[in-house]
């Protein structure tokens, strides 16, 4: 089993029960459903298809509903684009058929743009500056000459727009998200904790409050990182836009920095976009492709997410078994001793009895020469402290809570067993032992037990126990 955790997008490539089927053997762990594509019909099946799937594979699977967010786009142009020239002026406007102008259709992005300032349209295909700003117009230079075309994403990096992250379509989409009650819900575009606040604040008025994962893609929530982390549940390096936003030759050390920053409080991060890009149309990845999964699980990423690979790609389990593999190659060599010395002096956690208990198991795991660390838990919390440590040991989370099972299929390294309610010491250990046994825990074995006791009593994980397996 790979440690590493898979999210795959589903799309018309794999909505299919059978290709679902061999995407989760393959070890996909989290679905991200991309609210930016097909409509609420389409969603509710999906859904109903993954939660089936995973329901006769006997398989913990999350479902993570993505929000489109204020994704800006041009309206539209002539028939075949337009052949911009180095050099070339046009001006855009944000209302629809004037002669010789661009429809920008957001007058809050004219508002805001200041001379001097870039827009990057669709991929970086074209780029203009802003030359001069008209009561409702921008005269704008091409920079990167190309083929503007009608409907093309913009970015403006840099510019800072008032308008709110959460459009009227997302608040719609976010309803159904509420109503299906996902696992995950990924909010795009994200510039600062508000936004965050505001996307809880929604979901609080539909009595729902789904984990938060925040995509940062824009360089305002790098500016923001800590306190976006903070009231986020988990982060995504969304390397596609962030990309746009920041020069790609940036997005490296970006990418390093979003997964510290998320390592250090032991909360789960996901890195996106492109990893296996060449296998939406081939069966094998480029050597590069291979090593950027490969860096990015060294970097303390949780998760890698395929995107195009298998929502749209001719190959979605291949796409789904590679990952899976070069995962599995990784974590035969991960610095895992190592890792807990880069917390020393650098770590976001206020000590606790739980963060104490989450070190000292990976350390008596160790020394026992544990085959598991298994952490009874409620609401997933302690098992992500222990996974931010990445031990070599086996981390097994086991909770009557199916829901948070399904929160811990994002989370490295911990593997999630349910288990029936116990309500003392001796009961947990037993229907631990009983459940472990079905991943081969054999007699004479240890493990390192961790729980907060007295159960049920809310209390935070206080109890450390190494248990030797009659
Ligand atoms: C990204 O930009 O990298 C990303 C994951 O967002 P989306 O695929 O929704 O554009």
């Amino acid at each position: 089993m790979v440690r590493t955790k898979i999210v795959a997008t589903v799309g018309p490539s794999s909505n299919t029960p059978e290709i679902l089927r061999q995407m989760l053997a393959a070890g996909m762990t989290v679905a991200r459903v991309n609210f930016s594509h097909g409509d609420h019909q389409s969603h509710r099946k999906i859904v109903q298809t993954l939660r089936t799937v995973a329901a006769e594979e006997g398989k913990v699977l999350a479902i993570m509903g993505d929000l489109q967010g204020p994704k800006l786009r041009l309206g539209n142009v002539m028939t075949g684009g337009i052949n911009l020239a180095l050099g070339d002026e046009v001006v855009l406007t944000p209302y629809p058929g004037q002669p010789g102008m661009i429809h920008l259709p957001h007058p809050d992005l004219i508002e805001a743009a200041q001379p001097g300032g870039r827009l990057v349209i669709g991929d970086g295909e074209v780029e203009l500056t802003v030359v001069q700003k008209r009561k409702d117009t921008l005269r704008c230079r091409v920079i990167v000459a190309g083929l503007l075309e009608a409907r093309k994403g913009v970015s403006a990096p840099g510019t800072n727009l008032t308008m709110s992250s959460i459009t009227e379509k997302d608040r719609k989409d976010l309803e159904l998200i509420c109503e299906l009650d996902l696992d995950y819900v990924a909010l795009s575009f994200v510039r600062n904790a508000d936004d965050i606040h505001e996307l809880r604040r929604l979901m609080a008025e539909r009595g729902a409050d789904i984990p938060v994962i925040a995509k940062i893609e824009k360089s305002e929530a790098i500016d923001h990182l800590e306190e976006i982390r903070d009231a986020a549940d988990g982060l995504m390096v969304a390397r596609g836009d962030l990309g746009i936003e920041v020069p790609s030759q940036e997005v490296p050390m970006l990418q390093k920095r979003i997964i510290r920053a998320c390592n250090a409080v032991g909360k789960p991060v996901i890195t996106a976009t492109q990893m296996l890009q060449s296998m939406v149309s081939h069966p094998r990845p480029t050597r590069a492709e291979a090593s950027d999964v490969a860096n990015a699980i060294l970097d303390g990423t949780d998760a890698v997410m395929l995107s195009g690979e298998t929502a749209a790609g001719d190959f979605p389990v291949r796409a789904v078994q590679m990952m899976s593999q070069i995962g599995q190659i990784v974590e035969r060599e991960f610095p895992y001793d190592s890792w807990r010395a880069r917390w020393r002096f650098d770590d976001g956690v206020e000590s606790s009895v739980t963060e104490a208990i989450s070190v000292a198991s990976c350390e008596v795991a160790r020394e026992v020469n544990a085959q598991a660390i298994v952490t009874t838990t409620m609401s997933g919390y302690t098992a992500a402290q222990i996974a931010r440590h990445r031990p070599s040991t086996p981390i097994v989370a086991v909770s009557p809570s199916e829901k948070t099972q399904r929160l811990l299929a994002l989370v490295w390294g911990v593997e999630g067993i349910i288990v029936p309610d116990f309500s003392d010491t001796d009961e947990m250990v037993s229907v631990t032992v009983e459940s472990l046994r079905s991943i081969g825990l054999e007699s004479g074995d240890n493990i390192v037990i961790t729980a907060g006791v007295p159960f049920g009593s809310g209390r935070h994980t206080n109890l450390i126990q190494v248990h030797q397996v009659a």
